[in-house]
């Protein structure tokens, strides 16, 4: 990419825009960052994993935003678990994480024009955007990216999954909630935010009608909350990108004068619906390559620090979301400390995909003798 562009245009204003749109002013670029929903309550269960903050320290500065829950039961088709969890995740209302980052990528000199972007063209010199001309354009608008489609690259239907779910108006203990549903491919999960709780289920696309999905998560909610609450509950449904079988690479992602970021870049967690982390880390990587005008770094920086991980799970998800292994987990779960301890890991986000398989097979053995040795003691 040669010259560095000077004017560039950020389709979309979460997580993955602004954050790319600061990096962008802070180097002296001129940034129009387009948003449709200002003010958008974004449809998210609001879960951030340490290793967020690890890379992204500057993010502690919502640390009283955050409810920290150091807790969690997950209920198996065979069992159920109550654990500890090894560090403790962050949830967050999005209204105060995007608010946060619009805020930050304003300071920094970032315009914000309110309402979508009609119509981006791509020409050889140029991008156009509803008639305004740019040298630049950053697709940051989401898991139905407008930019993904204009530079022919549509995420297929297969890769989307959908979250479905209701923000409940009572609060309860700093618990995380998780209950696997091997016949939706999926999981429903209870995450508390400090003045909320986001009650979901997360499956792929055309698995269940948004209604069935809708029932069950009402019977996950009626089992932990009142009546009134569960019925005055606002619902939520959106689209979000979970590549599950299928490989991301970075050479679509990146072009002479486009790069995606992001949900619209698919790069959200396949088995956890992890995005922002993913969101946050891409929006950086690409604005400081885009300021540095080589569009390169950010293919590079994909290369080495997202795409394994995210591949990883990729491979995964369609192997350990299946009736099988969820059978298993919930009988040796219960019985093994050190199965106990590796899905404590695992929630957490301490412990990476591409570490996860090779753990398993050097701790099969204790975690069979452990699980046997307690079905023994507890027949006897
Ligand atoms: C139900 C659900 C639960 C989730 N829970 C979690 C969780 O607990 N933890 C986690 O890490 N991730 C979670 N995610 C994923 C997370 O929400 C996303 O990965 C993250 O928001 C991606 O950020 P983004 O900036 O790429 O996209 P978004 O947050 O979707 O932002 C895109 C923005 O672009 C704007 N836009 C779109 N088109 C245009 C246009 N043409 N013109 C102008 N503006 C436009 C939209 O209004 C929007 O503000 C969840 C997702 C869903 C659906």
């Amino acid at each position: 990419m040669n010259p560095r562009p000077k004017k560039i245009a950020v389709i979309g204003g979460g997580p993955a825009g602004a954050v790319c749109a600061e990096r962008l002013a802070r180097r002296d670029r001129e940034v129009v960052v387009y948003e449709g929903r200002p003010g958008w309550d974004k449809p998210c269960a609001g879960g951030l994993t340490p290793a967020l903050f690890d890379e992204h320290p500057w993010l502690l500065e919502l640390d009283s935003k955050c409810n920290k829950v150091e807790r969690a039961t997950m209920t198996f088709p065979s069992g159920k678990l109550d654990m500890s969890l090894k560090r403790k995740l962050r949830i967050i209302d999005r209204r105060e994480l995007n608010g946060f980052l619009q805020r930050r990528a304003q300071n920094a000199g970032a315009l914000w024009r309110e309402g979508f972007a009609r119509r981006i063209e791509q020409h050889r010199d140029r991008i156009v955007v509803d008639g305004e001309k740019y040298d630049f354009v950053v697709g940051a608008d989401g898991a139905n990216s407008t930019v993904r489609r204009m530079v022919g690259r549509p995420l297929r239907r297969e890769d989307w999954a959908i979250g479905v779910g209701l923000y409940v108006g009572e609060t309860m203990e700093p618990r995380l909630v998780v209950r696997m549903l091997p016949d939706l491919a999926a999981y429903a999960w209870i995450f508390p935010a400090l003045d909320r709780c986001s009650v979901g289920i997360m499956a792929p696309v055309g698995i269940a009608t948004r209604h069935e999905m809708l029932k069950r998560v009402r019977g996950l909610a009626n089992d932990y909350f009142s009546a009134s609450a569960v019925d005055s509950a606002e619902s939520f449904a959106a689209l979000l990108p979970a590549v599950r079988g299928g490989l991301l690479f970075s050479a679509e992602l990146v072009g002479e004068r486009f790069a995606l970021v992001g949900d619209a870049a698919g790069l959200c967690d396949p088995f956890s619906g992890e995005g922002i982390r993913w969101a946050v880390t891409s929006g950086s990587l690409a604005g400081r390559a885009i300021a540095l005008g080589d569009t390169s770094l950010y293919a590079r920086a994909l290369d080495e620090n997202i795409l394994p991980e995210l591949n990883a799970s990729s491979r995964l998800v369609s192997r350990l979301m299946r009736r099988g292994p969820m059978m298993l987990a919930g009988v040796l779960a219960p019985r093994s400390g050190t199965l106990e301890s590796t899905l404590s890991e695992f929630v957490s986000g301490s412990l990476a995909y591409e570490q996860l398989k090779r753990t398993f097979k050097r701790r099969a053995a204790k975690i069979l003798r452990q699980a046997l040795f307690n079905f023994y003691c507890v027949q006897r």
